[in-house]
């Protein structure tokens, strides 16, 4: 079956539609995904079908929650959710953070190729975020499949303005990775506003994204180290 038939077909009954070239762009970012990962690991994940399903869709299925300004996706590996984001969604301002940077150099090939901007830097969220140019300079950030919420919240919060939010894509241990991860939240400025519940198409598995706000700055110490927010969650 063509790509773009298969698409369209899983698409059907979601809540956002995309035009040809939207189409023509997943569909080279789906064949640059297969192509390098003969060559790395960016994806156990081959089968066209799941990669629509639980790559492109399970990272666009939560547009709605990013309404303006700058986005950075913290660990984004091959470019999930912050790539799919953006070919929703054009107007966002997208920044990609990984600390490996064979997975950049994969990704400057998917913007290359792709032609969008796209903001990608190598290295990890511990040092970034003590940055002056970055600390406290968005207006969103987000992490699909990186770690645990406690740790994340580490990760991420620093980046955000006051009255920014953190977009958090989880299973349905999500409830565990709340409550374990409250007194990060209380230390680092961060305040649960809502799960944005969803429903992926095909497999109907449930998906979560908890949105947290920043409700006042972040202390300077943190992030702490690189690797002490893992070893040592708050
Ligand atoms: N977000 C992508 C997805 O949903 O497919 C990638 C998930 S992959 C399992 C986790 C990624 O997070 C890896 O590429 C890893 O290098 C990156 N990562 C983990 N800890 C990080 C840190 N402290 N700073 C920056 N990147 C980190």
């Amino acid at each position: 079956m063509k790509f773009s038939d298969r698409l369209d077909m899983i698409c059907e009954n979601l809540s956002f539609d995309l035009d040809t070239d939207q189409v023509e762009k997943l569909k080279k970012y789906k064949e640059l995904l297969l192509a390098w990962n003969e060559k790395m690991n960016l994806t156990a994940i081959v089968d066209e079908q799941a990669i629509i399903v639980k790559h492109f869709i399970d990272s666009m299925l939560p547009a709605s929650l990013f309404t303006e300004g700058k986005v950075i996706d913290v660990g984004t590996g091959a470019g999930f959710p912050i790539v799919p984001l953006k070919i929703l969604k054009p107007e966002l301002d997208v920044w990609g953070l990984d600390a490996l940077n064979k997975r950049i150099t994969f990704l400057e090939e998917v913007r290359e190729e792709l032609g969008i901007e796209l903001n990608l830097i190598h290295g990890r969220a511990e040092e970034y975020a003590k940055k002056d140019v970055s600390r406290e300079t968005f207006e969103f950030a987000t992490s699909r499949a990186v770690a645990p919420l406690n740790i994340l919240a580490e990760y991420n919060l620093p980046f955000l303005k006051v009255g920014g939010n953190f977009v958090a894509y989880k299973g349905s241990n999500y409830k565990e990775e709340i409550s374990d991860g409250e007194s990060a939240l209380k230390v680092l400025g961060g305040e649960i506003e809502d799960v944005f519940q969803y429903k992926l198409p095909v497999t109907e598995e449930q998906r979560f994204a908890i949105i947290i706000k920043k409700v006042f700055k972040t202390p300077a110490k943190y992030p702490r180290k690189p690797g002490i927010p893992k070893k040592r969650p708050l």
